[in-house]
């Protein structure tokens, strides 16, 4: 069988879908690996270190001959084409309101799966691409926002004066948030985060941030059974909103990552917030694909909002592509190994299994997966 790692189209994209590590580790499961040549090179991954690893390189016209097709994003109509039928693929699919390209991979007779539909269940969790990617989505906010920041964040007393501790406020403590937490500590700042989860309160605390949130009834059954956080009621975004305004007037960086499922970001921050800010403030909009959690915060760019720099960059965690590929790599091999059969090492997708079942989008000229299948038909 035959694995084809594309390389990216998509300019913005610096991440891979296979490591060095995981190449070998396709070979141990019995595959051929083809890289496109210069797949790897945003990720400083060199051509030869595939090679060295037992991958060959290749142009794009071998993904026709390809079994299986990684790729980080989804593929674009021009590389459907370019695919065998029967093909399985794995990317970031992003599915949502991305229907006609669903509809053309099911044309094509594509097996394509979503990783980021992967369940979050223990079993799933060496290949959850969401936790990956927004671990390292937290921790480079921070690095954004004190390469913007005019001031140290930890304190330091020298012969020449005192330079206080930075105050660092995370809204929303998921994955990115706790790491982001985590970090901003690291580098010396004094942090204290917000969420509607009752859960994230012991976590926030547990990382030595303080816990600032509207906790009243609705608090307590804010989150689902999924783990996930529900969309707040008006009333409640009201009083969240009096809360945050006092404590936001008094930070120096404010990280928000905000985010609920298959919904719009919430609005956290306005513009009268960031007005209250102190001279020199910034802050990072984690949330802004999703329409963004602050006000004025524009896609791709560091805007100047009321006085406050807020940075806006889109794919957070392929600014350290090296990093992120390593681990979106990693996941994505570990799914693909349950789709192989250890004993003849062909590919045997199980059908019924829950992760494949979850993730997958289109299987045998149809659209299979039940959040996307079209009422209509
Ligand atoms: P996410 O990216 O969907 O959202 C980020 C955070 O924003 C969440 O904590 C959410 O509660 C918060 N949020 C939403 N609306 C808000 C609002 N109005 N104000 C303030 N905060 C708001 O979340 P995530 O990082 O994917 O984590 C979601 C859940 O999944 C968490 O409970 C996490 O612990 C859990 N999780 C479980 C596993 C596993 O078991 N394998 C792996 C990863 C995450």
């Amino acid at each position: 069988n035959l694995v084809f790692v594309a390389k990216e189209s998509v300019v913005e994209e610096t991440r891979v879908a296979a490591s060095v590590e995981t190449a070998k580790k396709m070979r141990s499961l019995g595959f051929d690996v083809v890289v496109e040549a210069g797949a790897g090179v945003l990720s400083r991954i060199p051509d030869a270190e595939y090679e060295a690893a037992g991958a060959r390189i290749g142009s794009i016209k071998e993904a026709k001959a390809a079994d299986v097709v990684l790729k980080v994003r989804r593929p674009t109509t021009k590389e459907i084409a370019g695919y065998k039928s029967g093909a399985i693929i794995i990317a970031i699919m992003d599915p949502y309101g991305n229907e006609a390209a669903l509809a053309e991979m099911a044309r094509r007779g594509l097996t394509s799966f979503a990783v980021e539909l992967m369940p979050r269940i223990t079993r799933a969790q060496s290949m959850d691409v969401l936790s990956s990617q927004a671990n390292l989505a937290g921790y480079q906010a921070v690095i954004e926002a004190a390469a913007v920041y005019d001031r140290a964040l930890p304190m330091m007393m020298t012969a020449a004066g005192t330079v206080p501790a930075a105050k660092v406020f995370v809204m929303g403590a998921g994955v990115a948030g706790l790491q982001a937490i985590a970090t901003a500590r690291r580098l010396g700042a004094q942090v204290s985060a917000t969420d509607v989860r009752p859960a994230a309160k012991e976590q926030v605390a547990s990382l030595g941030a303080k816990f600032v949130a509207v906790e009243d009834e609705e608090f307590k059954a804010a989150e689902t059974a999924g783990g996930y956080a529900k969309e707040m009621s008006k009333e409640y975004q009201a009083k969240q909103a009096v809360l945050v305004a006092d404590h936001i007037a008094k930070q120096d960086i404010i990280i928000t990552t905000a985010l609920i499922p298959g919904r719009p970001a919430p609005r956290l921050v306005s513009r009268d917030m960031l007005k209250a800010m102190r001279p020199g403030a910034v802050a990072v909009d984690l949330a802004v694909e999703r329409g963004g959690n602050i006000e004025g915060a524009e896609y791709g760019k560091v805007a100047e909002v009321e006085g406050v720099r807020v940075v806006g960059y889109p794919n957070m965690a392929g600014r350290i592509a090296a990093s992120a590929s390593a681990l979106y790599a990693k996941n994505l091999v570990t799914f693909l190994e349950t789709m192989v059969d250890k004993d003849t090492k062909s590919l045997a997708v199980n059908r019924t299994d829950e992760l494949i079942k979850a993730t997958m989008l289109t299987d045998g000229g149809e659209v299979v997966n039940p959040n996307f299948v079209d009422p209509d038909q």
